[in-house]
């Protein structure tokens, strides 16, 4: 049996290093700001690293991710130019090093780093520096300046520590990778993470039985609730898919065929989720 460690360690190169294309992380991402709504705002790259999203209140920042940690300067420049307020609180969506590597920085600047349980022991198994300070189970509220952000962590999907960072007055989500958008971006199901193709489309539902109107992914641009739920439905469509071809007698490599050409999964996808797909899927 492959070692967790091993699996880990590739697993890290694969993020860390080639995700998609190479030097991801390498160098620092040319970062853009859209504004959501006047407190609101999301710190775009293509691709890699993943969104941040910022909440302003007169009282401090809140922040959901925060890119690799090259990235940090240029994110921080980016912040600055939103407000002046100090980042009090940052929600890691998940343990990938593309959306928590500023964490040890940003603790060095007394920021409080929010994630679920798993999500840190995931980070904490990986040696990743700046192990998240407050962890959840299943749901925290964070107050500040006479605003909320709800966390929840609805069950496996991207990995099995995902969480959506809801925003209920300005009526935004922020889903990490539980939603991707845009072509080079097929789900990606981190099974050594204990992600999951079964579990994610009901990960999904929970967040939409919330109420909102915007949906921002860890990786692409800004979209609606029907975005999302149409995201589910491929989701499900690519699970049931897979069970129906395991169930006449698919091989691997017909699988393989399938995931690339009808859901756009690359080497990466491929290397991390399609045996864990097959096993969980039959
Ligand atoms: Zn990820």
């Amino acid at each position: 049996m492959k070692s967790r460690a091993t699996l880990v360690a590739v697993l890290c190169v694969a993020l860390c290093g080639s995700y998609v294309y190479a030097q991801f992380g390498d160098k620092p991402s040319v970062l853009s700001t859209i504004k959501i709504k006047d407190d609101l705002f999301v710190i775009y790259n293509d691709l890699v690293p993943g969104n941040t999203t910022v909440l302003v209140t007169n009282q401090g920042l809140i922040l959901v991710d925060n890119k690799f940690e090259i990235d940090f300067d240029n994110l921080m420049a980016q912040v600055r130019k939103i407000s002046n307020q100090p980042v009090r609180y940052v929600i890691n969506t998940h343990y990938h090093g593309d959306h928590s590597g500023g964490n040890a920085k940003m603790q060095a600047q007394n920021v409080q780093v929010v994630a679920s349980e798993r999500a840190r022991r995931r980070m904490v198994e990986t040696n990743q520096p700046g192990a998240p300070n407050v962890t959840l189970e299943n749901s925290v509220r964070l107050h500040l300046g006479g605003k909320r952000v709800e966390v929840f962590h609805f069950g496996r999907a991207h990995t099995d520590g995902d969480v959506v960072a809801y925003f209920p007055d300005q009526r935004v989500v922020a889903m990490g990778d539980m939603f991707t958008v845009g072509s080079g971006l097929p789900p990606l199901v981190d099974y050594p993470g204990g992600g999951s193709t079964r579990e994610w489309p009901r990960s999904i539902e929970g967040a939409l039985a919330l109420d909102f109107d915007t949906a921002i992914p860890g990786h692409g641009k800004p979209a609606t609730k029907a975005d999302l739920a149409k995201y589910r439905d491929s989701l499900s469509a690519l699970g049931r898919r897979v069970i129906d071809m395991q169930s006449k007698k698919a091989t691997r490599a017909d699988i393989e065929k399938e995931l690339r050409s009808r859901y756009g999964f690359e080497d990466f996808h491929i290397q991390l989720a399609l045996d864990g797909m097959m096993a969980e899927l039959r």
